[in-house]
């Protein structure tokens, strides 16, 4: 693939001193939850092998290829990388720290499911330097976990904690999904409250999406299941927003709580829009002005990442700003300059302390309040920003379940 258009941040080298952050896919999972439409797969396990020797090939050639950038962040997510042999985890973060320079201290995030976390499990994460835990909780209801298809119940989810914590993770984030079909106000409320009773550092939290052509979306067009209602999933937002504020959690992003100095640093590289290397199958990157994305199927990416892997000078095939004849990579995107203020709006405000606009122009070589100064005059107006008296704009509270469809006025 050639890619010929001058991309917006091309001459940016990601070998720059502010890094990268690294996102590696994990595309297993012991089975598949009816509600997802990731890409992720169960009953592929004879592939754990090829899988590794692909991604670990990966790694180490966009390590060469970009000049062994630093990196900031590492997050491995999926699909289930708790799910991954003994031992795999341990080889992926090998490899990074063989070919990249990781900083001191870096956030390295692994996803995990409560049911693969035992003590042991624990253990051998934490030894490999992974040092935040998010843990795909949705729900302390065992009923409503039953219906969304997940192996674990609520009991499992503290016992998994413990082992965290016994481990020596002091950095744990708790995903958790509202506006389930038969979900009451009480039910979600009792969750929140068993979630706050465990003190984790981190809380996440996002309205169920009938996601197109999963079996859940399948049932409810059915009429198995009943539609989920938007005004109480709105109920249940706000709920959780009074109940996580008076147990002290900062509200830092629409769908994200934390204890103090606890936030994501991974996703807020993501908000700030700042640039990323997906490895794995089907993973996204948004880098040197292009986003770009692997092949999904597991099996052929491996096969692409030996191509890669196996060719004279598998670095010489791609460099910063012109990703060209990557096998690994499926299809790119130019960044051009409009997308990429769009991107830094619709992005920045998802942060509830608001943004310093001035700053995020500066970073992003882009005048953001010239090129906005009538969408965010509008925005303001109708009551959904407001400026504080440092310059930053952030969102109203009003705003915060309607700031998808508000930020579509940035979109070119
Ligand atoms: S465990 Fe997570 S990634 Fe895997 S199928 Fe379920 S929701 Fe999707």
């Amino acid at each position: 693939m050639t890619q010929a258009v001058e991309p917006h941040g091309a001459s940016r080298s990601p070998a720059r001193d502010e890094g990268i952050s690294l996102y590696v896919h994990v595309p297993f999972c012991l089975s598949k939850c009816p509600y997802c439409d990731f890409n992720t797969y169960q009953g592929i396990e004879s592939q754990f092998g090829d899988y590794l020797a692909g991604v670990t090939g990966e790694i180490e050639a966009w390590a060469r290829a970009l000049g062994r950038p630093s990196v900031n962040t590492i997050f491995l997510g999926g699909g289930t990388p708790s799910y991954l042999p003994d031992g795999d985890a341990g080889q992926i973060l090998e490899s990074i720290a063989g070919s990249y320079r990781v900083r001191d201290g870096a956030e390295i995030t692994a996803e995990c499911n409560p049911n693969d976390l035992t003590l042991e499990k624990c253990v051998e994460l934490r030894a490999t330097g992974i040092n935040r835990i998010s843990m795909g909780v949705q729900s302390m209801d065992n009923g409503l976990l039953a219906m969304l298809g997940r192996r674990h119940d609520a009991d499992e989810v503290i016992g998994a904690l413990k082992c965290c914590r016994r481990a020596g993770f002091d950095n744990v984030n708790l995903d958790l999904i509202y506006g389930l079909p038969r979900q009451t106000l009480e039910q979600w409320q009792d969750t929140v409250e068993r979630i706050l009773a465990q003190s984790p550092e981190h809380i996440s939290m996002y309205s169920l999406t009938l996601e197109e052509g999963t079996p859940l979306r399948h049932w409810v067009q059915q009429g198995r299941l009943p539609e989920p209602d938007p005004d109480l999933a709105a109920d249940m937002y706000d709920l959780a927003r009074a109940e996580l504020g008076d147990a002290g959690y900062h509200h830092y992003e629409i769908s994200n709580w934390c204890r103090a100095g606890r936030e994501s640093q991974h996703n807020l590289a993501y908000w700030r829009n700042l640039e990323w290397l997906g490895v794995g199958p089907g993973a996204h990157s948004s880098l040197a002005g292009c986003r770009f994305w692997t092949v999904r199927s597991p099996r052929e990416y491996a096969q692409k990442a030996s191509e890669w892997v196996e060719m004279a000078e598998p670095w010489a095939s791609a460099t910063a700003g012109r990703i060209e004849g990557v096998p690994t990579v499926d299809g790119l995107e130019v960044i051009d300059e409009e997308t990429a203020a769009a991107e830094t709006m619709f992005l920045g405000l998802r942060l509830l302390d608001g943004m310093d606009v001035s700053a995020a122009s500066e970073r992003s070589g882009i005048d953001l309040m010239a090129r906005y100064a009538t969408e965010l005059a509008e925005l303001t107006t109708d009551g959904l920003l407001v400026w504080d008296a440092d310059g930053r704009v952030r969102l109203r509270e009003e705003a915060y379940l309607v700031a998808n469809q508000a930020f579509t006025r940035f979109l070119p």
